[in-house]
């Protein structure tokens, strides 16, 4: 018997991910064969029938002969494990050689090329089956999305050029405060007018322009709370204005979080809002339990510490109201996690909680071939570890908000090219080179907005990589 590991690397053009389902009798592969290399591997399920996922080098190998390739040996896989981008952070998968002299096992396999994101969804904002689908293939591939707040057309750009350097989904949010932003801070907001105006420019921007980057968008809207309803029924109203036009919502998907209220109240309104949206297809995040910290004017650093962790039973309760209506609804549950970025302090997150919610609901409806039924989202993610990521992901995270890291991306950007070229942008003629030299190609906003695009596109891009959604599509 030996145990010997594979280490991964980036996914590369010559390389193609396989799944088999492997039934007793083929338990396993090989991870080297004939020159096929098996660059990362893992298990769906711990029982038969097993699913193992592949990605293969392709190097001087035909398709056809992968099937056979896999079959040949007989091999047990460790536990579930994955890897993204070049930073790898995959566990070494333990392989015992169970059948040294290895037999055909293929009659017990069929393998199939898996399909890519862009097999399953089209470049351009998603409706909300298409983002269930998109999630479905994030859980099954274990690897989460990145939901980055934004609140210009110049930080969407930002976020899509991550998306379409590092061939990957992605999600784009705007917050109420953002979206008001987004249309201006001097027009009236009273009514939250800026912010559904705001929220249905940035929403056509993306429609506008995602094409281009050939990326899929989640187009999200964050934090809805009571007292922001409007903003919510003005953007749920242009939702269905788009879908009578065009048969497809303006938006991807909602978020309302009426976790400070009761949970009767919570779940009963969410549901309504669900029955609304479900209508026009479009996707809807809630949460229950409250994320900690500061965000967006929301101040939730006094709250007592046992509604910082979501109770599996909330979870389920959540989630058998709202699949009676439709499946595209994903959970944020706390665990622990706090909105922005501060020292450690007393709130301990807690990912192992996360898959509690998903074992209580597998428990709870009797689900045999679905271990993570639920589609939870992360918030609160600035700070954390990348081990605490990672757990998070395994537990079926699809997607982890990321604001207060890129916010503060985009300043170092711009910061570090005031501070380098502070003797060119003191007056708009004269700099160190001489007295009548222009300092235009240094104050124009496109050389100095650029530079946090850049900072900012490169946080991105770090957070598509720890989530392991890289070369995704
Ligand atoms: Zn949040």
């Amino acid at each position: 018997m030996t145990v010997s590991s594979i280490s991964s690397t980036a996914h590369s053009r010559h390389s193609e991910l396989w799944s088999c389902i492997l039934d007793e009798g083929a338990l396993a592969t090989e991870p080297v064969l004939s020159g096929l290399a098996v660059r990362y591997a893992f298990m769906e399920t711990p029982e038969l029938p097993l699913r193992a996922v592949f990605e293969l080098d392709l190097l001087g190998t035909t398709p056809e002969s992968i099937p056979e390739c896999i079959a040949w040996h007989s091999l047990r896989l460790g536990p579930s494990c994955y890897s993204g981008g070049k930073q790898s952070y995959s566990r070494p998968i333990p392989i015992v050689k169970d059948r040294p002299g290895g037999q055909n096992t293929n009659k017990h396999l069929q393998a199939d090329p898996i399909l890519n994101v862009l097999d399953i969804v089209k470049p351009g904002v998603l409706t909300g089956d298409e983002v269930r689908k998109l999630f479905l293939y994030a859980q099954e591939k274990g690897f989460a999305i990145p939901a980055v707040n934004c609140t210009s057309s110049s930080t969407i750009n930002a976020v899509l050029e991550a998306a379409r350097d590092q061939k990957t989904p992605i999600i784009i949010q705007v917050s109420q405060g953002g979206s008001a932003f987004y249309a201006g801070k001097g027009l009236p907001n009273g009514n939250q007018e800026a912010s559904i105006l705001g929220a249905v420019a940035a929403a056509k921007h993306v429609r506008e322009v995602a094409k281009a980057y050939g990326v899929p968008v989640v187009m999200h809207s964050d934090h809805c709370a009571k007292k922001l309803l409007p903003w919510m029924d003005g953007m749920i109203e242009a939702d269905e204005a788009y879908f009578k036009e065009h048969g497809v919502p303006l938006f991807s998907s909602h978020m309302i979080d009426l976790s400070e209220e009761t949970n009767e109240v919570n779940i009963g309104t969410t549901r309504k809002y669900f029955e609304r949206l479900a209508k026009v297809n479009c996707f809807l995040e809630m949460e229950i339990g409250i994320t900690g910290g500061e965000e967006d004017g929301v101040n939730n650093e006094d709250v007592d510490a046992s509604k910082l962790y979501t109770t599996p039973e909330d979870v389920y309760q959540v989630y058998k109201s709202l699949s009676e209506v439709g499946p595209n609804f994903s959970i944020a549950a706390a665990f622990g996690n706090v909105h922005g970025v501060y020292k450690p302090g007393n709130v301990v997150l807690r990912p192992g909680l996360l898959k509690t919610y998903q074992d209580y609901v597998v428990e709870k409806e009797n689900i045999t071939n679905n271990k993570k039924p639920v589609f939870l989202v992360f918030h609160g993610g600035s700070g954390s570890t990348h081990e605490e990521i990672i757990e998070a992901v395994s537990y079926g995270v699809v997607k982890m908000n990321v604001d207060t890291d890129t916010q503060w991306a985009y300043l170092c950007g711009v910061r570090d090219f005031v501070q380098e070229k502070a003797g060119y942008l003191e007056a708009q003629v004269g700099n160190p080179e001489g007295q009548d030299k222009p300092n235009k190609k240094y104050y124009d906003p496109r050389v100095w907005v650029r530079c946090g695009e850049k900072t900012m596109s490169k946080r991105v891009s770090e957070a598509n990589t720890s989530l392991g959604n890289v070369n995704t599509l």
